[in-house]
């Protein structure tokens, strides 16, 4: 068994930590060393997770919940272990973890299956969500909404990228169903109180679901304490492996949901007459899943307990405070979101500048930052933009890849002005 490491705390050094991140030691356009900066989009992996992988696949690699052999049972006991992990992780029970291929189809799947749950009460009945979700927690909803004759309501974002949180009072009234919220905003930064508008929606009789895709890797996590009843994440952006992620459901709740998708495992009888479904967790995780995806998280959250993670919340703070100042000194530099606390995600846009020039400018000097519109074009639409510069930091980030973003963009800006 691969899964009894012990957890030992040793001070945070953010320079040690990346002797573990093996991708950050290489260079790129020939010899410029890489200044990783596009975390938001996806974080690297240290070599506890990538050996975890290998050492799953040379010892203990067989079909999970089938039973039979001995290396099937060990490989179902290190995917049951993953789980909980995960849910000693977020604060809930084992039984209360879905594993997903991400953020994306856990929000698929619950506006999937709580539509059909709810079926024909949901004509005439409102959906919330908000100007700065992510596609993934708006089209899901569109699509149910088209599905039901449901219809979408969404709450404004201030111009200091805050949430308006007098608008979210208006809105979630009596005949809202849903809220779906997102915690940090992969674009601006912004933390939302998700626990207020929890339990705006509990008051309203509505569920709540929470996208916390970004701020499951920058604040400790309990979905309890938030009051949610879906709490979604993916793995890749809290140095795991792509592919997989976590539906979070309060137990009492996903016991009443029907399945997403049919097919192996999630079922307990099957005749051509009638299927009996499995109990949840179990019934939404049909087919083979992602074994090693499951068993490479739980090997990222275990790498990541071993780090203070205050001391890691501390790190990446000072480093955000950091990076909004020296963007803010830059000339014509317009900071999406300039009134709120930054959970280390910068947005920006800098006059005469366009943001795809900028983006491989940088590039050509290392530093990897994204451009674009963030799956978030509503909000760049009710910024005026089309597209920004967004750069993001991880555990890792140095006070010198801030040096070499810092010295590259006034470069660059120079140059294209
Ligand atoms: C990345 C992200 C998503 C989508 O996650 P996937 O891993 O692509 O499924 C959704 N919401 C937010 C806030 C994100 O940052």
């Amino acid at each position: 068994m691969i899964n009894t490491q012990t957890i030992v705390r040793e001070p945070f050094n953010a320079q040690s930590l990346r002797a573990q991140f093996p991708i950050l030691s290489r260079t790129v356009h020939g010899s410029v060393p890489l200044v990783y900066l596009d975390n938001a989009a996806t974080s690297q992996k240290p070599l506890a997770v990538i050996n975890a992988i290998a050492e799953y696949y040379k010892h203990s690699n067989a079909n999970v919940h089938r039973g039979g052999h001995a290396v099937g049972a060990e490989a179902t006991a290190l995917y049951e272990d993953a789980r909980s992990v995960v849910a000693g992780f977020i604060g809930a029970q084992q039984n209360e973890i879905v594993f997903t291929k991400g953020t994306t189809e856990g929000i698929n799947l619950v506006a999937s299956s709580w539509a059909t749950m709810m079926g024909s009460s949901l004509r005439g009945r409102s959906i919330v969500i908000t100007e700065m979700e992510h596609h993934a927690n708006i089209v899901p909803w569109q699509m149910v909404c088209e599905r039901t004759g449901a219809s979408l309501r969404v709450i404004r974002v201030n111009e200091d990228g805050t949430l308006d949180l007098e608008h979210a009072k208006t809105l979630i009234d009596e005949t809202v169903s849903f809220v779906s919220i997102v915690h940090v905003s992969n674009t601006l930064g912004v933390t939302n109180d998700v626990r207020v508008l929890c339990s705006m929606a509990r008051d309203a009789g509505a569920f709540s679901l929470v996208d916390g895709a970004q701020s499951i890797v920058h604040q400790p996590i309990n979905v309890k304490d938030i009051g949610c009843d879906f709490f979604v994440f993916s793995g890749h952006k809290l140095y795991a492996p792509t592919g997989i992620g976590v539906l979070y459901g309060r137990a009492d709740v996903l016991e009443k949901m029907p399945p997403y998708q049919g097919g192996g495992a999630m079922i307990t009888s099957v005749t051509f007459e009638h299927t009996s479904y499995n109990d949840a967790p179990i019934r939404f995780e049909a087919g083979t899943p992602n074994m090693e995806g499951a068993i490479g998280l739980a090997a990222a959250i275990r790498w990541f307990s071993t780090l203070d993670r205050s001391l890691v919340c501390e790190h990446e703070h000072a480093l955000s405070l950091r990076m909004i100042s020296d963007l803010k000194s830059i000339d014509g530099m317009r900071l999406l979101g300039p009134g709120v606390e930054h959970a280390g995600i910068a947005s920006f846009v800098i006059e005469g500048v366009h943001a795809q020039d900028l983006g491989i400018l940088l590039d050509e000097q290392g530093v990897a930052i994204r451009t674009g519109h963030h799956c978030t074009m509503p909000l760049m639409r009710r910024f005026g933009v089309t597209s920004t510069a967004r750069a993001s930091i991880a555990a890792y980030t140095t006070d010198q890849d801030l040096d070499a973003f810092s010295t590259a963009l006034l470069r660059t800006v120079r140059m294209l002005r």
